[in-house]
């Protein structure tokens, strides 16, 4: 499972569902369940002596609530859990965020994006898409009969995917420090794969709760949505990797909230990086004429990308193709069919980086 020469897993084997796996002391490792590709969740669960604090808590589902119980019922027993911290908005990470207050009287300390976004995005249940997200999916591209399908269907919805969220959270932020599991951690917020993304260093030790900010072995989506469609979150994600690789070491062990714990986040951290300007170059190459965000699967995943990655795929591509623009690497037009076409400006073979071609 080695993502790279000095990416190490020290464990192979995941906890069961109800089973937890000791990573440190008084740090457990559990894992929920999700009904899709990836098909797992990541969450922790960290000793304070008199209560646990929960990091991340899955997608809420008849399942992932019957292995909570055994959770509480089996290694977590004994001792309430009274706080819950939410590294993002995400339903596979806020999920339950809702059901721990409200069932188990426990505190949310999530970010002020993070807690809005899903707040919001839960009480904005839709039955079919709206016409802004019809208009997006146009702009973008998508195929048009995966479109006529969409415009027919109900839509992916927070609602069916997160406890209703009740009024009130605990704020945090860039530079706080909280005390968890007997560690004292620095919060440090990225962004890209999700605005204002906690994450948690150890000032005592050397464990990183990096949620979905840095995984192993495979890469955050980064998308675009119909909510901010001109967003730029490879540029966020970019400044993210290259700020949080100046507190990166290679003797602590990553705790993500996907695939297995793992050191080496300094050589993470530059793949992460790497990974990006690279299907960037490749990007850039595949538009020299004008292609669509729905044209540009081929360069940015190199594989042929099925119907159920279809809606990820297409917000990533948006992504890409909205920083060339962004960074005046690539204009754009409307074409008859209402998407935007993206040109690149100059082919230069070997030009990297930004240019200072004029955006259109
Ligand atoms: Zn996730």
């Amino acid at each position: 499972m080695d993502g790279g020469a000095g990416i190490r897993t020290p464990w192979d084997t995941p906890p069961a569902p109800g089973e937890a796996v000791e990573v440190a002391e008084g740090v457990l490792w559990l894992r929920l369940p999700l009904p899709m590709a990836l098909d797992h969740v990541n969450v922790y669960a960290l000793d304070d002596g008199d209560g646990w604090t929960l990091v991340d808590t899955g997608m809420s589902s008849r399942k992932s609530r019957a292995i909570w119980d055994s959770l509480l019922s089996g290694p977590l027993r004994g001792k309430p859990v009274r706080r819950v911290v939410v590294t993002h908005h995400h339903p596979d990470h806020m999920g339950l965020a809702g059901w721990f207050q409200s069932v188990h009287v426990a505190e949310l300390l999530t970010t002020r994006t993070a807690w809005l976004f899903a707040r919001m995005l839960t009480l904005d249940e839709q039955d079919r898409p709206p016409p802004e997200t019809l208009e997006f999916w146009r702009r973008a591209g998508m195929d048009p009969e995966i479109l006529a399908e969409r415009a027919d269907e109900r839509p992916f919805n927070f609602a069916d995917m997160v406890w209703p969220m009740p009024l009130g959270f605990t704020r945090l932020q860039q530079g706080d420090t909280l005390e968890m599991g007997g560690r004292r951690w620095d919060v440090h917020i990225g962004h890209g794969h999700a605005p204002e993304h906690a994450t948690f260093w150890s000032r005592d030790d050397a464990l990183v709760l990096a949620g979905d900010q840095i995984l192993p072995s495979i890469s955050s989506n980064l998308g675009v949505y119909a909510t901010e469609p001109e967003a730029d979150p490879v540029a966020d994600w970019l400044e993210s990797c290259t700020r949080l690789a100046g507190l990166a070491r290679d003797d602590q062990l990553a705790l993500g909230g996907h695939k297995l714990p793992f050191t080496g986040l300094p050589l993470r951290l530059a793949q992460l990086i790497e990974n990006h300007r690279g299907a960037l170059a490749r990007l850039e190459r595949h538009i020299a004429t004008p292609k669509t965000a729905g044209a540009c699967f081929a360069p940015l995943f190199k594989r042929s990308i099925g119907r159920a990655e279809y809606g990820l795929a297409l917000v990533e591509a948006v992504a890409h193709l909205n920083h060339l623009h962004r960074a005046g690497r690539a204009t754009r037009h409307l074409n008859r069919d209402g998407a935007l076409e993206f040109t690149a400006c100059r082919m230069a073979a070997g030009r990297e980086g930004g240019g200072d071609g004029v955006p259109s």
